[in-house]
């Protein structure tokens, strides 16, 4: 894992309020570089120089900021430089990668700080995946460092699962566990825990990189979209909401591990055309990012099941396109790592997407990667956190 963060998203915050107060401009323009010391505060933020002081101090007092003596640089006194205290406010966020639960604890300046992982075998039930997941945040917390605040754990999560509720219905990867109360198995019912779907959390991403309505595609071991016009405005949904690998494609009757036969995942997704496609080199289960450097190289145009892969992925993108007319859709998973399955889906999509003579949606491949993620899913925790300690 890549511990330095390759984007600034604190550049993007707060992305949740639009109205900042003076206080909070006086931080997030510390916390973005763009001030680093009072007189420059005063100068860029137009507020007088009595006031920033008393920010300042509230923000000293509060130990949010620091203020240190600067290299002596020539003569008189040392000038005092402002600087943020990134452990201040901490979240804890829980994914699954592959086979594996995995936690990261990421801090204000947008750095993974801590990490763990555990491996949770395939017949992992609810009493065994709840036991991982209190050993792993018991074992994480510990690394919280002095003077942070825990603002809150999220789970970011892909599959079924209720956010209201706080139950994790359903996932390919262990399909004994079954309902599982995420809120129930920490004792502490001070501490937030959030639900959040990974593919929302990629979503924000990209809507704080360029603020227009995106719809996001995953096709990789499951197929499904998020959808959002704004960092603040991402379309929520029931708790399958996004979910059109379950969609009915007319004339298949593969069957389904939903239950269902036919669905648009017997006939593109990784679980399914895995080994069709890789032969032996696809190990169920194996991470994504693996099976995208292995896809990337291979020449694969006419592999039967790749092409009826991208027809119906084609199909679905552009009906999915019909409901929310996105200025751009971008796609995420392994499958489009392929410079010859990307072209073809392109091609596919523009041909079905020639609409009433209307421009059609910009099409990209997904840049984001997991650590990226991972701040998608911390960003809207650590913004309470940081709020409670602006007020
Ligand atoms: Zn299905």
């Amino acid at each position: 894992m890549n511990n330095k963060p390759t984007i600034d998203f604190l550049t993007h915050l707060p992305i949740t309020r639009a109205l900042l107060n003076d206080k909070e401009r006086v931080f997030l323009a510390v916390l973005k570089g763009e001030v680093k010391t009072r007189s420059e505060a005063t100068k860029r933020l137009s507020i007088r120089s009595t006031t920033i002081s008393d920010y300042v101090a509230e923000l000293l007092e509060a130990r949010l900021l620091t203020e240190e003596p600067s290299e002596h640089v020539g003569r008189g006194r040392p000038s005092l430089t402002l600087g943020v205290n990134a452990n201040r406010v901490v979240t804890i966020v829980f994914q699954v990668i592959s086979q594996s639960v995995h936690t990261f604890m990421v801090n204000l300046a947008a750095q993974i700080i801590a990490h763990e992982h555990v491996e949770a075998s395939p017949d992992s039930d609810n009493a065994a995946l709840e036991a991982i997941f209190l050993n792993l945040y018991n074992s994480i917390v510990m690394k919280l460092p002095a003077g942070a605040e825990l603002a809150g754990t999220v789970f970011s999560l892909g599959g079924v699962f209720d956010r209201t509720t706080h139950r994790w219905i359903h996932t390919s990867r262990w399909p004994r566990m079954h309902n599982l109360d995420i809120r129930h198995i920490f004792p502490d019912k001070e501490h937030s825990v959030t639900l959040s779907r990974t593919l929302d959390n990629e979503l924000l991403i990209h809507l704080l990189q360029q603020n227009e309505s995106t719809l996001l595609l995953h096709w990789g071991y499951g197929v499904g979209f998020a959808f959002g016009q704004s960092g603040d405005n991402i379309v929520e949904g029931g708790y399958a909401f996004g979910e059109i690998g379950h969609w009915h494609i007319p004339g298949q009757n593969g069957l389904c591990h939903c239950g269902q036969k036919g669905c648009l995942e017997t006939v593109s997704a990784l679980w399914s055309i895995g080994r069709a496609v890789l032969d032996d080199d696809f190990q169920a289960g194996d991470d994504e990012e693996h099976i995208a450097t292995m896809l990337e190289s291979r020449a694969l145009s006419d592999n039967p099941a790749v092409r009826q892969a991208v027809e119906q992925m084609t199909t679905a993108a552009s009906n999915v396109c019909r409901v929310f007319f996105p200025k751009k859709l971008v796609v995420s998973g392994p499958f489009v790592k392929n410079a010859g399955i990307w072209h073809a889906f392109c091609d596919g999509f523009e041909q079905q997407n020639n609409f009433f003579g209307q421009t059609i949606p910009v099409l990209s491949v997904s840049q984001v990667n997991r650590d990226l993620g991972v701040y998608g899913a911390a960003i809207p925790v650590l913004e309470q956190g940081l709020a409670k300690l602006l007020l």
